[in-house]
């Protein structure tokens, strides 16, 4: 089968822009979603290559990734403005298309939607967004355990789980939360519930 990226230059080249934190992280990233990918029947590759590209804008400063938001014509929210961390998922779009010459637009939503998470996540986006969750470098997050393995199992019922629990903690800094993330969690929330209600 041919590769349609070269993972190996991508890791390289991520290793140099990334500090050392950052670069196992995104190796944990990486694997973990390619797990996740085999337990559920998605394209290997592509899995890898978003867990490789997530991050790949996380240790451009903060100025900078508010120039490059500026010079593309990418819209800053006033969230995002007072918490430009958030401006990765979106900067890191651009970076991959520009840097990685990266076009799959499965891939570049997984990219965009990790941080925040959004309503009605295709395969690749949860898959992304769990890895990052989950991969083994984690040791913070409450039900680490329960979460690793429903992620396996169940990508939906682990999405209600995550940010349930993600919502808990950054609703203590409201600053910080994006109203995306809230919009997941209702989406995921419903989602819950109706299958409860079948199951019964
Ligand atoms: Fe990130
Ligand atoms: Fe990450």
């Amino acid at each position: 089968m041919k590769m349609r990226y070269d993972l190996n230059a991508f890791a390289k080249k991520l290793k140099k822009h990334q500090d050392k934190y950052r670069f196992q992280h995104t190796q944990g990233v990486r694997y973990t979603a390619a797990a996740l990918a085999m337990a559920h029947g998605y394209d290997l590759e592509k899995a890898e290559t978003a867990g490789l590209l997530h991050d790949c804008a996380k240790c451009i400063p903060n100025d900078k990734k508010l120039k490059i938001c500026s010079k593309n014509q990418i819209a800053v929210s006033e969230i995002e403005y007072s918490a430009p961390f958030l401006l990765h998922a979106k900067v890191g779009v651009y970076v991959a298309r520009e840097k990685y010459k990266v076009e799959d637009p499965e891939i570049l939503s997984a990219i965009r939607w990790h941080t925040t998470g959004k309503p009605d996540m295709s395969i690749l986006d949860k898959i992304i967004y769990l890895a990052d969750y989950i991969e083994p470098g984690r040791n913070k997050a409450p039900n680490l355990n329960t979460v690793r393995a429903l992620a396996f199992r169940d990508l939906d019922e682990c999405m209600y789980q995550v940010l349930k629990d993600t919502l808990a903690y950054l609703g203590n800094n409201p600053k910080t939360l994006d109203s995306a993330t809230k919009d997941a969690f209702d989406f995921y929330e419903k989602l819950h519930k109706e299958r409860r209600y079948e199951n019964r």
